[in-house]
């Protein structure tokens, strides 16, 4: 898995930012789609079952696959995994080491500090992603 140079950086736009790196994992196309077709079967598969389930018939037969093709739909825009980050914490100077952000969707993934609670934006650079696939659009001030 490679480990790619980030930013972490606080969401306010003069905020500070801070070095470190993270662990990427790239998914193509064709994991994306197959995360994506196999949300849209479970979430039929769902609202199917829920039809023999007293009380659960009247909101999981619409609800089930309704969430089922929302996640496939979404999973289009699932770029990669970030299994683990470190680096310093930009609000109170704090040496990370946390597993996750999990998810890279289209903008920069956030975390929490344990320390001190602050919201972290990873921004991740286009590179880390290849030229053939479409990277995350981050923040411009977070990745010049
Ligand atoms: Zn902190």
């Amino acid at each position: 898995m490679p480990t790619v140079h980030v930013k972490l950086c606080t969401p306010a736009p003069t905020g500070p930012s801070a070095p470190g790196t993270t662990e990427i994992r790239r998914l193509t196309r064709r994991h994306r789609a197959l995360v994506g077709s196999g949300a849209i079967v479970l979430g039929v598969l769902a609202g199917a079952v829920s039809v023999l389930t007293p009380g659960m018939h009247l909101v999981f037969v619409w609800l089930g696959p309704l969430l089922g093709v929302g996640l496939g739909l979404s999973a289009n825009r699932l770029t990669a995994w970030a299994t683990h980050t470190e680096g310093t914490c930009p609000a109170c100077s704090e040496a990370l080491s946390l597993p996750g952000p999990g998810p890279v969707w289209d903008s920069a993934p956030s975390m929490r500090c344990p320390e001190c609670g602050a919201t972290l934006l990873i921004a991740i650079p286009r590179y880390a992603f290849g030229d053939r696939e479409p990277g995350p659009t981050t923040k411009e001030r977070a990745w010049p």
